[in-house]
């Protein structure tokens, strides 16, 4: 897989366990009694992480990728079947073909999201 489409899946990873955290209320005070673990720090910790890997981007990606995060939580999304499921319209075959399987950066073509492949 390209490198920088693992970085923006693991920011993206990295952005949902943040989500997470924020809203697991319940569990959260239970995790900070037992486990004496602060989730603010934890969260901050997420925070510092997304910003590193987001700035080891390019810059054409990074804002690309910022500017779909700002108006959906998936800026990332599968193609299944030839289908993007982000906007759940068909994908070109040159892109979800296997000759060059999330070796490129793709993205749709009708909500300009990033994809990868997957069976
Ligand atoms: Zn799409």
């Amino acid at each position: 897989m390209h490198a920088q489409l693992e970085t923006l899946l693991e920011i993206q990873d990295l952005k949902s366990q943040r989500r997470d955290l924020q809203t697991t209320t319940h569990e959260r005070q239970v995790e900070e009694e037992v486990f004496n673990v602060s989730i603010d720090e934890a969260i901050e910790t997420l925070d510092g992480k997304i910003v590193e890997m987001e700035e080891s981007l390019p810059t054409q990606i990074r804002s690309r990728y910022r500017r779909l995060a700002g108006r959906t939580e998936r800026a990332v999304v599968p193609v299944i079947s030839g289908t993007c499921y982000g906007c759940f319209v068909s994908i070109p075959t040159a892109v979800a073909s296997d000759s060059e399987r999330n070796e490129a950066i793709n993205h749709c073509d009708n909500c300009g999201r990033f994809l990868y492949v997957i069976d």
